[in-house]
């Protein structure tokens, strides 16, 4: 909540807390407690009363009515109603499932000691202290836990091939280089619990053999930046990094690199290559990662969220994770839920959960009375979702045999008012913007779709620019090197496959 002046009203509940000689009340930062238009938000423990929109007002307020009189302060109360006082009691948080994600709303970020109160860092002792590496990653193998940065590749059988690289030297490397338009989850992971991507990133080092770790993070995070820099210092001091780490034979250390903001550094190679401070552009594969990554060492490569589940994973056990989710997809995934949304937010789902139930349930429906359209997901490398399949369940495979897919978790709700050629444009312009140029199908042929576009919006377009627009995005998907290439017609491929309606009433002048 800083970008609505949560700052401002923590430091004033401290300096009023302080006048008004309240005692036995500790003031916390948390981590972003989701529902974005409603910030800053405050939670009243123990009884957890959740108060939106807080200003200086607002504090004063609280103290003197709640705080001291007992009484909920209506105004700031979530809908104004006092039968939703509690945080739990809110629709918006009802149907939510915290893994990733399990300690935002609990513990100060910036406290080492207030993770260890939570079992922070149990997951890492148990796993130096009672497991073997194979045991680790058989477990993480038996949850079914996959990557949640888009492909939703297994993880446990990633840990598995870079460990059976045999070699001196290993890395273990975090992927926090988010960059889908409209998607913020990996930056709010790292804000709520930077401990935890600490501990999981070692423990992954102690089941591939690694004793070294990068966290790749984009600059333009600076909290996270921050936050993490602030962990990795107390982690450091306590001896959770460093050498023999719980008094084990295992050493773990953790840096940070800087990526200035490509989109196609998020692909493992070209992230490989920015590390190495070379040109953020794809490698060439095979080899993988796992054989030749950072410096042509063995390296394991997740994203954030991925890593946040594993300390979960190692004390509630590889079952407990399994049972949650639908069929092949395990566990929860978490979501920023933007566009046209009453509620739009960070929120974290199990598996399954259909898209009906998100954007009404959760999300509180379409702003203005509008019709909920469609829904993007997967940002620019996804697709998009119509009305019509509003009851899909959300799982790798219930979005890939329609057309759309996983990615990191960008999920961007469209109304009726929404032009669906204009909205594919808007991505194929940031593609064509991000592609690093290195390979003619995605360089050369996303411009050529977006000149299609161009001139189909124009009014220019004709009945054979879309056979043309099929078939040169199934060649750039075919043909490119890397995931943003492959991917990057997906928008074309599903507007058209569901809204081809519209690109016809272009061309007829109908629109
Ligand atoms: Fe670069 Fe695009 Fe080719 Fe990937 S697909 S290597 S981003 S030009």
């Amino acid at each position: 909540c800083q970008s609505a002046k949560g700052d401002v009203v923590y430091e004033t509940f401290i300096k009023k807390i302080k006048e008004l000689g309240l005692k036995n009340i500790k003031v916390n930062r948390s981590g972003c407690v989701g529902p974005c238009g409603l910030g800053p938000n405050v939670i009243i423990y123990p009884e957890e009363v959740f108060y939106c929109k807080v200003d200086q007002n607002g504090v004063d307020a609280i103290l003197s009515e709640h705080i001291i009189k007992g009484n909920p302060v209506e105004s700031y109360l979530y809908n104004k109603n006092k039968a939703n006082v509690n945080f739990n009691d809110i629709a918006f948080y009802k149907k939510q499932l915290y893994i990733a994600r399990n300690n935002f709303n609990m513990i100060d970020p910036e406290s080492v000691e207030e993770y260890i109160t939570i079992d922070g860092y149990l997951a890492l002792f148990n796993t130096l202290t009672k497991m073997k590496p194979a045991e680790v990653i058989e477990e993480v193998k038996k949850s079914g836990l996959r990557g949640r940065g888009g492909a939703g590749f297994p993880t446990g059988t990633k840990w598995e091939f870079t460990a059976s690289y045999k070699s001196d030297i290993k890395y273990v490397v975090c992927n926090a280089d988010e960059g889908d338009p409209g998607a913020f989850m990996d930056r709010a992971i790292i804000e709520d619990s930077p401990h935890k991507l600490i501990e999981a990133m070692t423990i992954a080092g102690y089941a591939i053999g690694a004793d070294r770790g990068i966290v790749y993070i984009r600059a333009e995070y600076p909290v996270a930046g921050r936050r993490l820099r602030n962990a990795i210092a107390q982690a450091k001091e306590l001896g959770l990094l460093g050498k023999n780490i719980f008094g084990t034979a295992f050493s773990f250390d953790l840096d940070i690199k800087y990526g200035a903001g490509a989109f196609v550094c998020g692909e493992e190679t070209s992230l490989i290559n920015s590390i190495e401070g070379k040109r953020g552009e794809p490698r060439t594969k095979p080899p993988f990662p796992a054989e030749k990554g950072v410096f042509n060492y063995p390296t394991l490569i997740n994203n954030v969220e991925t890593y946040a589940n594993i300390p979960q994973i190692i004390i509630k056990g590889a079952n407990w994770f399994a049972s949650i989710g639908k069929d092949k997809s395990k566990g929860t995934k978490v979501f920023s839920l933007t566009g046209k949304i009453v509620n739009s937010g960070l929120i974290e789902l199990p598996m399954g959960t259909t898209i009906r139930e998100i954007i009404y349930d959760i999300g509180g429906g379409i702003p203005n009375g509008k019709k909920f359209k469609a829904v993007q997901i997967g940002g620019p490398s996804g697709g998009c979702l119509p009305a019509s399949l509003i009851d899909t369940p959300v799982t790798y495979e219930d979005l890939i045999q329609h057309g759309a897919m996983m990615g990191s978790g960008g999920m961007i709700v469209l109304d009726e008012d929404t032009n669906m050629v204009e909205m594919t444009r808007f991505f194929l312009d940031f593609t064509c913007d991000e592609s690093c140029g290195k390979c003619t199908p995605c360089r050369i042929g996303n411009k050529r779709l977006l000149e299609i576009l161009d001139k189909i919006l124009e009014g220019k377009g004709e009945m054979s620019d879309l056979d043309e627009l099929e078939t040169l995005s199934t060649y750039i998907k075919q043909n490119s090197l890397c995931g943003l290439g492959q991917t990057s017609p997906n928008p074309v491929l599903s507007t058209l496959q569901h809204f081809r309606n519209e690109y016809v009433e272009l061309i007829e002048g109908k629109k």
